[in-house]
């Protein structure tokens, strides 16, 4: 017999069907054993009524066991019909049961809303605690975000394309994670911190249109609610200026918001749009929280804070992007820029989304010329030598054509972690690592062997 989803048995009323999943809870009553069956689909009562006979193996089947169950679809009496339930009405009068296989007694109840059990249980147990309700709508609505997007860029005539995993290190601003490489004893690769350079050779490469659901890896000291790798919506897009970015971005998210959450407002439209000058000196911030009412869990309060710095001054002092070294600058500060003075008032062509208090993007419009390009390069103290070893295939790929181009990058995580009213991005992120960067199921980063070290060429200084 073929197996029926738990969400189609409504339309197989007085018929014999063959479901498979896991016992979601089991209700011995002696005579009566009730059991509530879950599968992908959705969940289902079954009843072992006295003369069954599977009543023997019913009894000795405990929460979570993986079963395949074959039964009869009744309609039940009126007065037991929930009509707000999927399969409300119906119920399965258990035939037989066979066990696939048990399971131990769940280490926390994943019926509950697990935000209430121990973290680090709840992430060495990751697997189990992606069962509980709340967490598999979190990871299905990411999903569906996640495929709105994909689908909104397709009909906007934008590519996906994959861009490296190993690249070379070429520092846009974040530290980076180093990967030893075999063939090459003593080179390494590093891990994107972004697709940036990869997406602007895309433009070069005339594609006009770039995205991808792109990973990115920082080896960042871990504060706040940060992961180590995280995903965004990175896009690209070549003859464009500021405001077509800004436009393309908004009419996505309010389309997003209106499919996929319509019970959500969004406060203000067009998103109003504050420099960051106006939003430190108003808010005191450059994500500022622009919601009426805090306490309104559907409202959402997009704005764009524009005309970032340029640069900045970093702890010791030295000067570097405050962004990335390949945005473009703003038309009006050309001057300084040419001149060196007063550095840090020169703003960049960028642009930030912010959602709620958090920063959802970054993005800007970008250099395409090697002129100007060398010039950034120049004002943050990069010798001639270094740009060329480090930057040299940008440098190299602005003499061949490239077209005015520029792009943004809303991350995924934060995004998903809003709109599903979770407190942090973990929440929304199948296998997360903790703050501290470790994954607890997995007990990573974890020591290699010395066969490994010694064909990647490391030695390990205690
Ligand atoms: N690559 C940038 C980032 O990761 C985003 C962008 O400028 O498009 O922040």
């Amino acid at each position: 017999m073929k197996r029926t989803y738990i969400d189609k048995l409504r339309e197989h009323v007085g018929e014999e069907v063959l479901i498979s999943g896991w016992v979601d809870v089991r209700r011995d009553q002696g005579k009566l054993v009730f059991f509530d069956f879950r599968d992908m689909t959705g969940k289902v009562q079954g009843v072992v009524l006295p003369a069954s006979p599977a009543m023997e193996i019913a009894k000795g089947i405990r929460d979570e066991f993986v079963v395949t169950v074959r039964g009869k679809i009744n309609e039940r009496p009126e007065k037991n019909k929930q009509a707000d339930r999927l399969n409300g009405g119906v119920e399965l009068e258990i035939l037989e049961i066979t066990i696939l296989n048990g399971a131990e007694p769940m280490p926390f109840d994943i019926h509950s809303d697990t935000r209430e059990v121990n973290e680090e249980v709840r992430l060495k147990y990751r697997y189990l605690d992606l069962r509980s309700e709340r967490m598999q709508k979190n990871i299905r609505m990411r999903d569906k975000i996640i495929s709105f997007f994909r689908d909104y860029m397709h009909r906007n005539n934008f590519v996906e394309i994959e861009t490296p995993m190993l690249m070379k290190g070429t520092p846009e601003g974040s530290r980076e994670y180093v990967v030893p490489s075999r063939l090459h004893a003593g080179k390494f690769y590093v891990l994107p911190q972004s697709p940036q350079q990869f997406k602007q050779l895309s433009m070069v490469a005339s594609f006009e249109r770039y995205f991808q659901i792109a990973r990115c890896m920082r080896d960042e000291d871990q504060r706040g609610d940060r992961q180590p790798e995280f995903t965004q919506l990175d896009f690209e897009m070549s003859f464009v200026e500021r405001e077509d970015i800004l436009s393309y971005t908004e009419e996505m998210f309010i389309e997003l918001v209106k499919k996929l959450y319509p019970e959500k407002k969004i406060s203000e439209t067009p998103f109003p749009r504050i420099t960051y000058k106006e939003s430190i000196e108003k808010y005191g911030s450059d994500k500022p929280d622009l919601r009426k009412d805090k306490n309104d869990a559907n409202e959402l309060a997009f704005a764009w804070i524009v005309d970032f710095p340029m640069f900045e001054k970093t702890k010791d002092g030295e000067i570097q992007a405050a962004h990335h070294p390949f945005c473009a600058i703003n038309p009006e500060d050309k001057e300084n820029f040419m001149s060196g003075e007063d550095i840090f008032s020169i703003r960049a062509n960028s642009y930030d989304l912010v959602l709620n208090g958090y920063e959802l993007s970054s993005g800007s419009i970008r250099i395409h010329q090697e002129a100007e390009q060398k010039r950034v390069f120049e004002l943050l103290n990069i010798s001639e030598e270094e740009q060329q070893k480090k930057f040299g295939h940008m440098l190299s790929a602005f003499k061949f054509g490239a077209p005015p181009h520029g792009g943004f990058a809303p991350g995924i995580d934060r995004i998903v972690m809003l709109l599903q009213g979770e407190p942090n991005i973990r929440e929304v992120i199948a296998f997360p690592k903790t703050g501290e960067g470790k994954d607890l199921m997995m007990d990573a980063p974890a020591e290699i062997s010395d066969k490994q070290l010694k064909e990647v060429g490391i030695k390990i200084i205690k």
